[in-house]
């Protein structure tokens, strides 16, 4: 079968090499996947290009596809059946170590270590049982597999998001006997959030839409130097979009989706007295937060990787009720051969690059 696997020495073609390899075999406790598409993680440009892989190595991981193969005692077990059009995300969680007991699934070291085999740059893959029992999911009809691919990204923002409505409630004692739900604490009326989004790549165009979702009346900021992804901000829900901020500009909840050293301090610059900031990407360089600035103003810095098993389901049924919007993220699609090409050309100037495998 064809897959992309990296390649220090393929630069031009954004360090992926179209290779032949084995379809991987159908045993006693797996399934063999069709991959028909897969989404381009910006988690996966950076293993690309900061060659934090090992050469051969095949990515991708926001995948959907059609099982082509299955074990007939994981079919029976399990309820899937060859035909069906499913999605899976690439890390499972033991559940049952200090961490999974602590809804900390990402941090299990399991959840570190599964994985599809090989990634979905590829025709066909294999999902163990674990899989199949914990993260695949069958796609909805009517869902596109582009809308479905988005179920895992979507997922972490929807992670990322609740952990501030448990700081929001955690920060108010007089709010601590309101219902903590799924659509949020009840927030005062009085009190209006102001939220920012720095980084509006496709994350940061989700995470918006899902902190709409989980604090409607929150007044959300977007942040980015791009005109296009300014101008999609707006059309899905954000109350402005800036390229550049003012020294009065301050807000209560700050996501730093964007993966660049400046944007540490610019977050400490504009956080309000008590704010949140959220770490949601990694940066080119070491940075720091100031010691001072979080003592002083009371800060709670805090991040989230990855998501829990229970956000890719909601992410699922967000998806499918139309909650969250990603039809207009993807603004490039590929094949496999020209995926190197596509991916230089997104990173200039487009959101999110997709692969379809058809
Ligand atoms: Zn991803
Ligand atoms: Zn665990």
């Amino acid at each position: 079968m064809k897959a992309l696997a990296y390649n220090p020495n393929s630069e031009k073609t954004s360090f992926l090499e179209l290779i032949e390899t084995n379809k991987p075999e159908l045993k006693a406790n797996n399934a063999i996947v069709k991959v028909t598409g897969v989404g381009i993680c910006g988690s996966d440009l950076l293993k690309l290009n900061r060659a934090l892989v090992k050469p051969g190595t095949i990515l991708g991981h926001e995948m959907v596809g059609i099982i082509d193969e299955i074990a007939p005692e994981m079919s029976q077990q399990y309820g899937f059946k060859q035909g069906d059009r499913i999605l899976s995300s690439h890390h499972v969680p033991c559940l049952e170590c200090d961490y999974c007991l602590r809804g900390k699934e990402s941090l299990c070291t399991k959840f570190k270590t599964t994985n599809f085999n090989p990634g979905a740059f590829c025709e066909y893959l294999e999902l163990s049982e674990d899989h199949l029992k914990h993260t695949v999911q069958k796609i909805p009809g009517g869902m596109t597999d582009e809308v479905a691919s988005f179920t895992e990204p979507v997922a972490c923002c929807i992670k990322a998001v609740r952990h501030c409505e448990h700081m929001m409630v955690v920060a108010r004692p007089y709010l601590q006997s309101a219902s903590l739900t799924h659509h949020g604490p009840k927030v005062p009326d009085a009190i209006q959030t102001k939220v920012l989004v720095i980084g509006l790549g496709s994350i940061g165009l989700i995470m918006g839409q899902v902190i709409r979702h989980d604090f409607p009346n929150s007044q959300i900021t977007g942040l980015d130097l791009q005109e296009t992804r300014l101008k999609l901000a707006l059309e899905l829900g954000f109350d402005q979009s800036l390229s550049a901020l003012q020294t009065d500009n301050i807000f209560n909840i700050i996501f730093l989706c964007a993966g660049a050293n400046a944007t540490v301090d610019l977050a400490s610059k504009h956080a309000a007295n008590g704010a949140i900031i959220v770490v949601f990407s990694s940066t080119p360089d070491e940075t720091h937060f100031s010691n001072n600035d979080i003592y002083y103003k009371e800060l709670t810095v805090m991040s989230s990787y990855s998501p829990n098993l229970e956000n890719l389901k909601e992410s699922l049924e967000l998806l499918s009720k139309g909650e969250i919007k990603v039809d207009k993220l993807i603004s490039h699609r590929s094949n496999l051969s020209e995926l190197g090409a596509n991916i230089r050309d997104c990173s200039s100037k487009g959101i999110k690059t997709y692969l379809d495998i058809q």
